[in-house]
């Protein structure tokens, strides 16, 4: 375990079931309970599952979570669901500008920024995610990839704003692939993360930074280990307690 204690946040991604998300939920809510203080837990579930996780979580150390939002307000905008009505739901955390949604869903950066300005809008902390490609890596662009992802939310928030979200480094190529970043590369990347932020000011350089990319309990400990690593962002092995647990505890 390091010295301060980390947040750990659950991406469930398009997973889950009412029943089995009922075992994992209380699953987590009780395994929380001889966790130290300090450290920090969410789980972003899908849209139809909110209602669940308020029910569920409402008074336990697990916070819950969105995976996207609308850039918008409300209106005429099928199939989009608002940070105001998330909130609704008592929720907390709102994923923003996931790799998936960046390729899948043909998501820009400033759309990411609107999402991550409709998130603090409402009162929901936004965990804004970058991340470079393969291929981009390769050719040695990571470090622009990056700052384009990131000064165009932070040009679009206000210093107040900014000081209020969360960024998730998650390289591309780790997602999903069984095999995290190596620790040296997490170091350099957050080292250049985090000067970044302080760009901003004193308070926006002092958010916190999470590590996703096939976080699994192998490898929690040492990449929550590495300087300006503030926790995890977990896919794959946040679906099932007996890894999750772990990973939340090795940031304890
Ligand atoms: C993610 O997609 O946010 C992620 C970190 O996935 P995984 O842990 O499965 O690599």
């Amino acid at each position: 375990s390091s010295v301060s204690t980390k947040l750990v946040i659950g991406n469930w991604k398009m997973h889950g079931g009412l029943r089995s998300n009922e075992v994992l939920l209380n699953a987590l809510v009780d395994g929380m309970k001889s966790m130290p203080p300090g450290l920090k837990v969410g789980v972003c579930v899908p849209f139809p599952y909110l209602a669940q996780a308020n029910a569920l979580l409402a008074g336990s150390r697990v916070e819950w979570g969105v995976q996207d939002l609308s850039s918008h307000h409300e209106g005429a905008y099928t199939g989009e669901v608002s940070a105001v009505m998330a909130a609704d739901f008592g929720t907390r955390y709102a994923i923003v500008g996931h790799s998936e949604r960046r390729e899948y869903h043909r998501e820009g950066a400033i759309l990411v920024a609107e999402k991550a300005e409709r998130a603090l809008e409402a009162g929901l902390t936004p965990i804004v995610c970058v991340g470079e490609t393969a291929e981009e890596r390769e050719y040695a662009f990571t470090e622009r990839v990056l700052s384009a992802q990131l000064s165009a939310v932070l040009d679009r928030l206000s210093v107040e704003q900014a000081a209020s979200m969360v960024l998730a480094y998650e390289p591309v190529w780790a997602i999903g692939s069984g095999t995290s970043a190596g620790v040296d590369d997490v170091r350099d990347v957050h080292a250049f993360l985090r000067g970044q932020l302080a760009a901003k000011g004193e308070a926006v350089g002092r958010i916190p930074v999470l590590y996703g990319g096939s976080l699994k309990p192998e490898n929690a400990a040492a990449l929550f280990a590495v300087p300006n690593v503030d926790g995890g962002l977990v896919g794959g092995a946040s679906l099932s307690a007996d890894k999750f647990l772990p990973i939340c505890e090795a940031g304890a």
